[in-house]
């Protein structure tokens, strides 16, 4: 399995200055291809990176902001042929199934709208893939967080949050966790991890490895390689900071 990152960037000066792309990123397995996130940039950067949107077959929303939906009618119709066939997987919260055209939404082949801790299988033309998707605490109050059992891996993906206690339950036993941390110290805003977070989390949830990804300007600033570093040096986990562009083998 192959994770393409396709966008690491977050925050709103990100998104409009893409300082750090916004595309999210995309999971290449035997069983699924799946893109996560496509924010702006998503079409440009899988064009770019040899990313075929046709051979998209699942598509995740994790909430309604625009860095995380706004490509998402592109990948309908890469994922539904051109629009000629009803295909694919589209799985989201409920807002942000407001942001598909009904002509997009009559192209998916299977719309899921999570139910947080549901755990639900879904069948592919390659393989299945399972989800169990945890709730999140966001200013986008349906937002969701999830894990992927496919290929015998556990992808988990902490999406925009901010800490709560009992964050980590829902993401133990991961093989890979991709973390939104969005800045490197705490500041007034709420809604999002810090560095700090993300070593608490990983002491409980124990991955056996830790992208971090979604880095804000303050995250950028700071030298995100430096936070990794601090965060394995804290945890003992094997910790990345993502880049435009950047593959991982799972
Ligand atoms: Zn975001
Ligand atoms: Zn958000």
């Amino acid at each position: 399995m192959e994770i393409v990152f396709l966008g690491t960037g977050g925050g709103r000066i990100n998104l409009l200055k893409q300082i750090r792309g916004t595309g999210g990123f995309r999971i290449n397995s035997t069983s699924a291809n799946i893109h996560i996130d496509p924010g702006p940039g998503a079409l440009v950067h899988s064009v770019k990176l040899r990313q075929s949107l046709l051979d998209i077959d699942a598509v995740i929303v994790t909430h309604g902001h625009l860095d995380h939906y706004s490509d998402a009618m592109v990948l309908i119709e890469g994922m539904s042929a051109y629009g000629l066939k009803k295909r694919g997987i589209f799985i989201c919260n409920k807002n942000s199934i407001d942001y598909v055209s009904p002509w997009h939404k009559s192209k998916i082949g299977e719309l899921y709208l999570v139910v947080n801790g549901e755990k639900k299988t879904f069948k592919t033309e390659k393989g299945s893939f399972e989800i169990e998707t945890m709730a999140m605490k966001h200013d986008e109050e349906s937002a969701f967080g999830f894990k992927l059992f496919m290929d015998e891996k556990v992808i988990g993906h902490i999406t925009d949050t901010e800490y709560f206690d009992g964050l980590e339950k829902g993401f133990e036993g991961c093989d890979l966790l991709i973390v939104n941390c969005i800045k490197p110290e705490p500041d007034k805003y709420k809604g999002h991890l810090e560095t700090a977070d993300v070593i608490k989390i990983l002491k409980k949830a124990k991955p056996k490895k830790c992208v971090i990804t979604h880095m804000g300007i303050k995250m950028l600033r700071a030298g995100p390689l430096k936070q990794a570093e601090r965060i394995k040096n804290e945890t003992g986990i094997e910790t990345v900071a993502a880049k435009d562009g950047m593959r991982i083998i799972c």
